[in-house]
This record gives C-alpha cells, structure tokens and sequence, in this order.
C-alpha cells in the first residue's frame, strides 16, 4: 500500500525551476533514497512533501487521500541543519518536542526513555546538548523526530559533516526503525549510505526525477558490466582488439600500446576466455586489474557530477575538522 503519492510537483525560484514535475510514490514499509548532486532539488521536494513550502504546481496526498496537514502528525523530520536546543539537555528537549505533539505524562516520560535508549544517548540524558559532539547531536537531531512514533520518518541528508563510526550508528538506527514497520525516506548525495539502507531509490538531478527504480533491478540493469585491465610486458600484437570483441560476453575493447581493457558482461563471465586469447595471441600479461561496478559509477555516469560532489566533499571534510 502506498503511503504517499507525490503527482507533478513543480517550484520555481525566480528563473530555477528547483523541482521540475517529480511524480514518485512511497510504499508503506519501505526505505526510499532520494539521492541527487548539490542543487537537484532535493530539499525543496522534502519541505514541499512535509507542508513547509508550498508548491507551484501538482500535488502531496498520504494514506486515504489526506493533505499534509492532517496527516502531519505522522510524520518524523529530520531536517538537515540541526532542530535541538544547545542550552537544554537532552532530555529537555525531547521532553520539549513530545510535548509538542500533545504527549503528556507517563507516557511522556516512557516515550523519553525509550527514545534515548534507542539513539544511544541515555548516558548523556542530562548533559547540555552544547557539551556533545557532532554525531551525538546528530543522534538527539532524529531522537526528536522520533519521540511521537511516527509512520512516517523523512530524513535529510542526517549524516553530513559526522565521523564515520556515527555515521554507522546512525544507518543501523535506521534499519532497526524499519524492522518496526517505520517507512523512510532518506535523502543523501552518499551512495553508498542509500546501497546499505534502501529498498528503492530515486535520483533527481536539475529538479527532474532520472531514475526511480528497486535497488535490486538498478544492480541488474546496470550493473552487469565490468571492466578488466590487463597490462602487457609489450605493446599489443595487432588484430588483437577484433579477436578479443569476438568473444561471447565482450561488449567493448580499448588497446594503447600495453594496455587492454575489456568490459564485459558478468552474467557471461566471459574472463578465462579474454586471458586465453591474449596468451595464445602471444601478448605477455604482466598485470590485471578488475574495477567493480557499483551504484556509486551509476549514480556519475546518469548525472555526471563528479567533480561536485568531489567538491562537496572536500567542504564536508572542512566542516569535519572546524
Ligand atoms: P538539493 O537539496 O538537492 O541540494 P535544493 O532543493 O536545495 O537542492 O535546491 C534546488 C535548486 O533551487 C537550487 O538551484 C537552489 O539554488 C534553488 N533554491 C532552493 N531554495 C531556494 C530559495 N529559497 N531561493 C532561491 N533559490 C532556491
């Protein structure tokens, strides 16, 4: 069953058109990455799902057709700028955000209680948030989210800027919420965060959806070539390249001077035979190299930002160290 249908959503800022007809639907149960380089459109699309902007164009209906703001207060969001209060502990404030939601009580105290526990932080329960680190604020940042059982948990790019055994914490977190029945939707320019936790995964790119698709039939689709390099002891022998794309699973040849490199499909598994034509061929293998495939080359070759996420990443590095 779906738990959220987004229909041709559009925002423009100015001359940006940030989200550009994105139609996508949620299934109860399920973890979505919505991933996409700096700029795609991401963040408008989550403030737009969540009621805090509203849009251009199209449309955001929950369960049994409901707007967003009835059906807000099954939502969990996680922005992506930290939503905790510095001068209050931990507790206080998800005593603070329960209360929001009309939780009182006992109820309250116990919804606390198992929240901290939940995100590793009941240690900490009355140290001032402004004494954590970057990971436990993070932690307490979906704690907050979390503490009024949500249906639905929409996180936004939570690991950014956090080392990497926070960072670990934080995704298992994230599964274990799933194990529950918790749907999520998880938004990150870190592949290989969305290959670890997602069932489906949704790649917008200049506020477009390019690729909505189960993570498994993207491996398959995707992923079934793979590249060998194979470095000679002498330059190749001529004709080698026509034997080579003769062979059953070969889909393409490269030859400079020493080098070879074949990409082939690997449901064939075409290997022993390119090392034998080589070897009969005469051509000395003096070195190979297997360069795996995964989600992280599809996500650059469908939008081709490398360099701003290499970039991005390099800011995320600073932001780590100041
Ligand atoms: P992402 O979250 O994927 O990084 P955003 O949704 O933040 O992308 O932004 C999509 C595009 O919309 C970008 O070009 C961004 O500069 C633009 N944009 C976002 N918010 C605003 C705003 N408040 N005013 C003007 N332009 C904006």
């Amino acid at each position: 069953m779906d738990i959220l249908e987004v229909k041709n959503l559009k925002k423009s800022y100015k001359d940006t058109k940030a989200v550009d007809d994105v139609s996508f639907d949620i299934e109860e149960g399920k973890i979505y990455g919505i991933l996409g380089p700096n700029g795609a459109g991401k963040s408008t699309t989550i403030k737009m799902i969540t009621g805090l902007l509203k849009q251009d164009e199209g449309s955001v209906t929950y369960e049994d057709g409901q707007k967003v703001t009835k059906w807000s207060k099954n939502i969990g969001l996680v922005p992506q700028d930290l939503a905790v209060y510095t001068e209050l502990t931990a507790e206080e404030n998800l005593n603070y955000f329960a209360a929001l939601h009309g939780i009182k009580g006992a109820k309250k105290k116990k919804k606390v209680d198992e929240t901290l526990e939940f995100v590793g932080l009941s240690d900490v329960r009355n140290k001032k948030v402004s004494e954590f680190s970057g990971g436990m604020k993070r932690r307490l940042n979906i704690a907050c989210a979390l503490v009024h059982d949500p249906k639905l948990i929409i996180m936004d790019e939570p690991t950014v800027g956090i080392d990497p055994q926070s960072r670990n914490y934080i995704l298992e977190r994230v599964l274990d919420l799933n194990k529950q029945g918790i749907s999520v939707i998880y938004t990150s320019h870190y592949m290989e965060e969305v290959e670890k936790i997602c069932d489906r995964i949704i790649i917008l790119d200049k506020g477009k959806v390019i690729l909505n698709d189960d993570k498994e039939n993207i491996k398959n689709r995707f992923l079934d070539n793979q590249t060998i390099t194979v470095m000679l002891e002498e330059s190749a022998n001529e004709g080698i390249k026509e034997k080579l794309e003769k062979i059953k699973g070969v889909s393409g040849i490269k030859v400079e001077d020493k080098k070879v490199e074949c990409t082939y499909k690997v449901s064939i598994n075409p290997l022993s035979d390119i090392i034998e034509c080589l070897n009969t061929e005469g051509n000395k293998i003096s070195n190979i190299l297997l360069t795996e495939q995964d989600l992280e080359t599809v996500f650059l070759s469908l939008t081709g930002k490398e360099q701003v996420r290499r970039s991005e990443e390099r800011r995320v590095g600073k932001e780590c160290r100041s």
